[in-house]
């Protein structure tokens, strides 16, 4: 009998997730495991914006695939996914096509612009690795530059963060950190640099405990951070942005904007045929897609709604994981023909959004507050959790952050 073909699309959280725990349940007979990837190794996507500020290397945020799977049970592909074609069981690659008998859908997120007139073209976006690399650098070409022209350019010296959320305010956060490192590196005085952010909400981390935030705000100022809330971004062109607060316009020229204000599922998805909602995959309890049976959606690209809120859960790397126990469980069900499927619930461990080093805020534990150095520490720990749970305690040891103090 023919072995049943599982493909997994995407080595982020949700896929190498669940890849790892298949390769785990499944012995070398039940199944043909395949895992597909861009690159050959997979991303902290949470640590990014430490990458992009400079503060954490780039190497410490990514790992090599080949590293945590076993080949002997898994093929690993490097390829680029460019459709999925559910109605055929089948998916494109740049360099070949794959068919398959399940399918995991783990493709991640990409930023959405909302239309903003020139946001795709002249801002930065967190996403990846070498997204982030490139804004450690063109922030580093800028300070470096400075010193080096006739009449200096202010808009080198201004950066602006779009958006007040959690990817925003960590950024912030390694900015604050890391700008007068730079400032010493490049003989700069501190005063000249704006580390600017523009929020459409009155306040930032919309959703987070009211005192939590007056910490973070009053964190951040410190560190030298101006808050525009309540201010759309209208336009970015290579020059500056143009921003709206109570009817006025304000042009603030810069070179660098980071835009961390939204982001929706990978693209493809709703391009596949799959039926989705805003481009998101509404899964069935069991994570599989409503319109086709054998393919199952986790992560960013999946759709759940919180019961309790009667709004759709966030896209995080915990309900990603979480997702993954779920979809790799179900998914050795249906291959050993058994009928146990399981529903997703989700186990909500906490939020905690980083400051920078030493600093942040979060809720554990149900309603537990954390602020500054014990919120800094659990903020590890659970970046720590999250490389164990993939690699073990030999990945942990490798990549785990251990520097508290
Ligand atoms: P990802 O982890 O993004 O993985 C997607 C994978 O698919 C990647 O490996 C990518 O290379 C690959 N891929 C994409 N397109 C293709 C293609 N066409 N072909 C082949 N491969 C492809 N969440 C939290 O829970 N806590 C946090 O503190 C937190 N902080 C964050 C900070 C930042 C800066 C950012 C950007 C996000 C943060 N998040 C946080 C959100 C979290 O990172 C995402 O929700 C999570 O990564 C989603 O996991 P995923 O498996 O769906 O996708």
């Amino acid at each position: 009998m023919n072995k049943p073909r599982i493909v997994i699309l995407g080595a982020g959280y949700g896929g190498l997730a669940t890849t790892v725990k298949l390769q785990k349940q499944l012995g070398i007979n039940d199944a043909h495991i395949t895992l597909v990837n861009k690159h050959d190794y997979h991303y902290e996507s949470t640590w990014l914006h430490e990458s992009a500020a400079g503060t954490l290397h780039h190497d410490r945020s990514r790992y090599a695939i080949k590293d945590v799977i076993n080949s002997g049970k898994v093929d690993f592909v490097q390829d680029t996914v460019t459709s999925i074609k559910p109605d055929d069981n089948k998916v494109i690659l740049e360099n070949s096509e794959l068919d398959y008998d399940y399918l995991v859908v783990a493709l991640g997120f990409e930023a959405a612009t909302f239309g903003i007139p020139g946001l795709l073209e002249n801002a930065f976006t967190i996403g990846n690795i070498n997204q982030s690399r490139l804004i450690r650098q063109h922030i580093e070409y800028n300070f470096a530059k400075y010193n080096n022209e006739k009449e200096k350019n202010q808009d080198r010296l201004n950066i602006v963060v779009g958006g007040g959320g959690f990817t925003g305010i960590e950024f912030l956060g390694e900015l604050g950190n890391r700008i007068p490192e730079l400032c010493k590196e490049y003989d700069i005085d501190r005063s000249l640099v704006r580390i600017i952010n523009v929020e459409a909400a009155p306040s930032i981390l919309p959703g987070f405990d009211p005192q939590l935030v007056e910490y973070a705000m009053n964190s951040l100022e410190g560190k030298g951070v101006e808050f525009k809330l309540g201010a759309m971004l209208k336009e970015c062109t290579p020059e500056g942005i143009v921003i709206e607060k109570d009817g006025e316009q304000e042009q603030i020229p810069t070179r660098t904007t980071v835009w961390a204000a939204g982001v929706r599922a990978n693209s493809l998805v709703e391009e596949s045929g799959l039926e989705h909602n805003r481009g998101k995959v509404e899964v069935k309890p069991d994570l599989r897609a409503p319109s086709h049976e054998n393919v199952f959606v986790v992560g960013d690209c999946a759709l759940i709604w919180n019961k309790e809120t009667e709004r759709p859960y966030p896209p995080t790397a915990q309900i990603a994981m979480q997702e993954a126990d779920v979809c790799a469980h179900n998914i050795v069900m249906l291959v050993k023909g058994k009928d146990e499927l399981e529903s997703f619930t989700f186990n909500n461990q906490g939020t905690v959004a980083s400051l920078g080093h030493g600093d942040a805020i979060g809720v554990v534990f149900g309603n537990k507050k954390l602020f500054g150095w014990s919120a800094s520490v659990m903020k590890k720990i659970i970046d720590n959790r999250a490389l164990f749970k993939i690699g073990g305690i030999g990945l942990l040891l490798k990549k785990g952050k251990f520097n508290i103090f």
